[in-house]
Formats: C-alpha cells, structure tokens, sequence
C-alpha cells in the first residue's frame, strides 16, 4: 500500500465516492484531484474510511514529500514573522526580546529568533520545533493559561486528527514508557518538567513544549491482564494559542526524538 501511485484516479479510489460536499468541493473526482495538486488535504474529507486515513498519512510521512512540505509552510511562516514587531507581541508569548532577536523557551531550552525568523539555540535545531514554533508566533491570538486540562478531541479539529494523534503520539509513548520504566521520571529532568500528584496516575507530569502550550503526560503501568494506559491532556489555551496541526506535529516530534535523546532503542 506504501507503493500507492497518487494519480488523481489512484487518490479517488480510496475516497468515499458519495460526493455530499463536505470537504467544500463539488465531488469527491474534485477533492482527488485538489490532493494531487496539493491544495486540500485528506483530512478535509471527514468521512474517509480509517484504510485510507492510513494510506494518505503515510504519503505525507513519505521523507521527501514531508521535507517540500515543511520547507513551503516555513518559508510562508517566516514571511509573517518578518512583519511583526516582536517588542510587542512578545509578552503575550511568554517571551523575551534581546537587541533584535525574541527569545522563546521549548521543554527548558531557549531558541532564538532574529526578525527574519532564522533560528538558533543551546540545543541542536530540529525542523519539527521550527515549524510549530514560528506557527506560535505569528498565531493571531493569545491567551493565557487556564490550569483547565482537556483531551486532544475537544481541541478545535482535533476530532479529526484523533486517530493520528493516538497512534503517533500516545501509543508510541505508552510503548516506549513499558519497555523503559524511567522515561517518564527522565523526560521531567530533561524537560524541566513537573510531576503533579493530584491525577490518578502511577506518574503524572506537566511539559511546556511552549510557554503557552502545557501538556500534562499521565500514565498508568500495566497491571496483571490490564493493558497500561497513557493520555496527554492539553490545557484548556492550547486551544486558542496554536493550531491544531501545530499541536499535533509537537507532541509527534516529541516522541520521534526521545529514544534518540534518551538513548534507546525502538522495536
Ligand atoms: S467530503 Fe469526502 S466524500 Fe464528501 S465530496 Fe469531499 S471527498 Fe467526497
């Protein structure tokens, strides 16, 4: 199925094919052909089978086609950016200005940004923070944290990106939290996390992968026939403060690099 050629009769194939205009197109033939070109994507069509959610997902997984299209979304995110005046936008961010530059902290690390948007930090730059980061930023609006915890499916969109969210992000890391018992306590002093106890969880803990976008990781071992479990939660501004792709591709990012960062390896 990876080997799928997406010609638009190939992307048509594995649509609904019932053409009630959900997706704000005519027919489906109009959407197969709006993928091709890249100006729609498959989550637009809210009534794909989850087969084809998988198929569509692992193309834009594909290195290369995630590479064009990380490269496009961040040079018209730059272009934003370089029209900002970061003086004052920047309190609202929970960031600080320095001569030029604004300077915003990820999981405990500073990145700086100069006016053009180019960005340097204390930790080596990957592309899954750019992205977000600059989407932060130039986000039209801001709101302050609410201590008000809610699941990804009650973040706007998120009803759609469920699926690919539970299994990128939070299946990975149950995973990757049953092989290695100390990654949850690890993340916290990675991360400047903080552990919080009053979630019924064997741990619990609370990362800042922005200033205004705290995640709260609660998870629960295995227990004799029980399967472990584990939730991220979003704070109630996460909602406001970032899109939902931005969330998504955070907290996915997220997981990519821990094994790398915590030196483990992955089944
Ligand atoms: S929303 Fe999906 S099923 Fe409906 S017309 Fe668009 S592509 Fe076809």
């Amino acid at each position: 199925m990876s080997n799928v050629n997406f010609t638009v009769l190939n992307v048509y194939k594995f649509l609904p094919q019932s053409n009630c205009g959900k997706c704000l197109l005519p027919s489906c033939l109009a959407f197969a052909a709006a993928i091709v070109t890249g100006s729609k994507n498959f989550n637009e069509c809210p009534d794909l089978a989850p087969a084809s959610v998988d198929i569509f997902a692992a193309r834009d997984q594909s290195p290369r086609r995630k590479e064009v299209n990380q490269a496009v979304f961040i040079d018209k995110l730059r272009e934003k950016f370089a029209s900002l005046n970061l003086a004052a936008i920047a309190p609202r961010l929970g960031a600080t200005v320095k001569g030029d530059n604004i300077v915003i902290n990820s999981l405990g690390k500073d990145f700086v940004l100069d006016h053009q948007g180019n960005m340097s930090s204390e930790c080596h730059i990957i592309p899954w923070v750019q992205a977000p980061l600059l989407s932060y930023i130039t986000h039209r609006t801001q709101e302050e944290i609410t201590g008000r915890w809610i699941s990804f499916r009650e973040i706007k969109g998120g009803i759609e990106w469920q699926g690919l969210f539970t299994s990128r992000c939070e299946e990975p890391l149950r995973r990757l939290a049953d092989e290695n018992p100390d990654l949850l306590i690890d993340l916290l002093a990675m991360f400047t996390g903080k552990s919080i106890d009053w979630y019924e969880a064997d741990i619990a803990l609370i990362l800042y992968p922005l200033p205004k976008i705290p995640i709260l990781i609660c998870y629960q071992g295995p227990d004799d026939d029980l399967q472990s479990k584990l939730t991220i939660f979003f704070d109630a501004c996460c909602n406001t403060n970032l899109h939902i792709k931005s969330i998504f591709t955070l907290c996915s990012g997220l997981v990519q690099i821990l094994p790398k960062y915590l030196n483990i390896t992955v089944e």
